[in-house]
């Protein structure tokens, strides 16, 4: 890529409900290309299919894409020089280019109704044919067109695709790509509502915009053969494609769907997820850094990032590493930041203070952010222990006498302090011989009513005195 031309990527969602998890990851790659160049990053709305739009869905894409910190040059709330970025704010540009390709027969009218085409489609399916515009309305008369425009017979405006032409493209990933014409159909590009259809309005945007590099899912491949054939109908340059292969479930199979749990990007922030060690796991999923290095920052990233490096095949949504990064962040947080991060996710009955207390014991263990609440509610909720477990590496009489012992000598501790526990519970093991794993373990139980805690004797103390000998003597 030559440094001095201005580079121009845009994601384009549509506004039919949350954003996809793979589209945030479509994103990034987007907006890191535009960032290596000095160039721009565009978010554009793609809104023309009316009956798909969910109502709310535009301004929580643009709040979720913000919270995963990434942010466009020019987009629908910014503005920018080829605004405005949303499409149904741009129909009479559509319909001006498609009446244009009309009138230099590159388009034509079309008038059959959707029960002659579906017949057709029907017929054609019959005959294990690939369902196919036939081109009933390609040869009428302009005459005859403009007949049943004035009887106001509904009509689409079809691109009349040259099929003798071979279309020919170059994917960053994939090479060249050659399509012959006569498998191309002759896509609607405006319809009967006035509306354009995806293929036009995203070639005229495109164009409009200055895009010079598309990188989008793979599942538009096959789309963009019509969008070249639309390109050189207009004698307009197409920008640089490259197709990015989707994700596949976390078990490999099938695409990364909603059937198999949450695909939205929001639900991943909520579940506790960090954003930046979100962004970390799109980098490396289906591409590696020169030195193999997994932990990336965005501007490293965007430094040695080159979408020719992308793997050309599917990957899998590799949970259990997402679960590792996760930690890796949030391992390398500072308490003052974990604790800003943590405030969704603190349940309303853990009082400020003690979250405070408790951050430095669960930090290294916290995988998601909202695993805070199963690590810590002993501290701040009733517990119940499990007497068979108490009594599983001794009998019941030494259980209770190692309980009320420990009742006392904790008692009379006055400074209430990790050092001061450790040191009287160590001597007490000592001066009794007890077998020292099952006399810890029987403490951490009685406790906190759980065997995988913090350290012992930080978690008694933050415990306080109070709590630790209440639920010791009430065994
Ligand atoms: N509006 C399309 C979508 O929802 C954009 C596809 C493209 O990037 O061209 O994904």
């Amino acid at each position: 890529m030559n440094k001095s031309s201005t580079v121009r990527t845009r994601m384009a969602p549509s506004p039919t409900g949350e954003i996809h998890v793979g589209s945030m990851a479509m994103l990034l790659k987007n907006y890191a290309y535009a960032k290596k160049y000095s160039g721009k990053f565009i978010l554009r709305i793609e809104d023309t299919d009316q009956t798909r739009e969910v109502p709310g869905a535009v301004s929580r894409i643009l709040k979720t894409i913000k919270a995963y910190g990434l942010t466009w040059d020019e987009g629908p709330d910014i503005g920018g020089p080829y605004a405005p970025y949303i499409q149904s704010k741009r129909l009479s540009l559509y319909r001006e280019r498609a009446e244009q390709l009309v009138a230099q027969d590159k388009a034509f009218y079309c008038f059959c109704t959707r029960e002659q085409l579906e017949k057709v489609r029907a017929e054609q399916i019959a005959n294990k044919q690939q369902p196919k515009y036939v081109g009933t309305c390609r040869q009428l008369s302009s005459q005859e067109v403009a007949n049943r425009l004035a009887d106001k017979h509904p009509a689409v405006i079809r691109l009349k695709v040259p099929k003798e032409e071979v279309i020919t493209f170059r994917d960053l990933i994939r090479g060249t790509i050659t399509v012959s014409g006569a498998d191309v159909d002759d896509q609607v590009l405006l319809k009967t509502d006035g509306f354009p259809t995806y293929h036009l309005a995203v070639v005229v945007d495109d164009h409009a915009m200055q895009i010079s590099h598309i990188l989008r899912g793979e599942e538009w491949i096959s789309s963009t053969p019509k969008h070249v054939l639309l390109y050189n109908a207009f004698g307009w340059r197409p920008p640089v494609f490259a197709h990015i292969p989707i994700f596949l479930n976390p078990n490999g199979k099938g695409k990364m769907s909603k059937r198999k749990g949450e695909v939205s990007a929001q639900s991943f922030l909520d579940q506790g997820f960090l954003p930046e060690s979100l962004l970390n796991f799109f980098m490396i999923l289906g591409w590696s850094h020169p030195e193999q290095k997994e932990v990336l920052t965005l501007t490293e990233y965007i430094e040695h990032f080159d979408p020719a490096d992308i793997s050309p095949n599917s990957v899998a949504f590799d949970i259990v590493k997402l679960r590792w990064l996760n930690g890796v962040y949030i391992r390398a947080l500072s308490t003052t930041e974990l604790l800003e991060r943590l405030k969704p996710f603190i349940p309303p009955d853990c009082p400020l203070e003690l979250v405070k207390k408790l951050l430095p014991l669960v930090q290294e263990r916290l995988v998601t952010l909202s695993d805070f609440e199963q690590y810590t509610d002993f501290f701040y909720r009733p517990i119940s222990v499990d007497q068979t477990r108490l009594c599983k590496k001794a009998t019941p009489e030494l259980v209770k006498e190692q309980l009320k012992i420990t009742t006392s000598s904790l008692t009379a501790i006055a400074t209430w302090d990790e050092q001061a526990i450790e040191t009287v519970v160590r001597n007490l093991q000592e001066q009794h011989n007890w077998n020292k794993s099952q006399y810890f373990m029987l403490l951490r139980l009685a406790v906190s009513g759980q065997t995988a805690t913090p350290p012992l004797f930080s978690m008694i103390e933050v415990l306080g005195k109070k709590r630790t000998l209440e639920r010791l003597s009430l065994l």
